[in-house]
């Protein structure tokens, strides 16, 4: 199977199941949509009401201002993937739950095996803690770091910045960020993998 088979496989599963309540209230799921080719990924948290209906992530408020900060950093929807952690709108735009994470995260992890992108952009508290559990949006914004061999580039959710402007002057300043983490990933991730084979190796007594 190539890349879009496997992709157009992980949504079917997406869109038909059941794995947990969500599945009872959503009117569509949304599995994510964008590049499959592409070295930066977004991530947010789950659909809202509009995604819900669409089928598709961010294409409400939130969505119209993440494509604008895309055009003012050069980028296309079509150029990058965007997805959400949880599949299906949970009712009243609530928290996810935890039974509902551990249900759904496997989709989203095997989306990023298959388009195996250098940097993860989370969007909001809830996709930074998703990967970095102890991570905490208003201290680690706009800051780089190393996950399991990527790089997790946190920056504020849009809808946020739309509930208040400051947070969105940050979001922009981070956002026009991205591009030169890009750049740097590679050799960010390089040292990581460096110091810890040193460790290792030290470790095991033979430095
Ligand atoms: N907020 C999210 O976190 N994801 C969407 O897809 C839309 C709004
Ligand atoms: Fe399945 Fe995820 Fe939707 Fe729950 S939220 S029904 S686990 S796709």
């Amino acid at each position: 199977m190539n890349k879009e088979e496997i992709d157009q496989q992980i949504s079917k599963a997406v869109i038909s199941c059941k794995k947990c309540r969500l599945c009872k209230t959503r009117k569509k799921a949304v599995p994510g949509e964008g590049s499959l080719i592409t070295s930066v990924i977004f991530v947010g948290e789950a659909p809202g009401q509009n995604e819900d209906e669409m089928g598709k992530p961010f294409v409400g408020r939130a969505g119209i201002l993440l494509t604008e900060l895309f055009k003012k950093i050069g980028y296309e929807r079509s150029q990058i993937w965007i997805g959400n952690v949880i599949k299906c709108r949970p009712p009243e735009n609530r928290a996810p739950m935890v039974d509902e994470l551990r249900n759904c995260a496997p989709y989203l992890e095997n989306q990023i095996k298959l388009i195996n992108p250098k940097v993860i952009v989370t969007l909001g508290r809830f996709a930074l803690e998703h990967f970095i559990k102890e991570g905490k949006i208003s201290r680690d914004h706009g800051i780089p770091q190393i996950w399991k061999g990527r790089v997790v580039f946190p920056v504020y959710h849009p809808a946020a910045a739309l509930r208040n402007p400051q947070v969105g002057i940050v979001l922009e300043k981070d956002f026009k960020k991205i591009p030169q983490v890009i750049n740097d990933a590679e050799e960010m991730i390089g040292k990581v993998k460096e110091k810890t084979t040193d460790q290792n190796r030290g470790q095991m007594g033979f430095l």
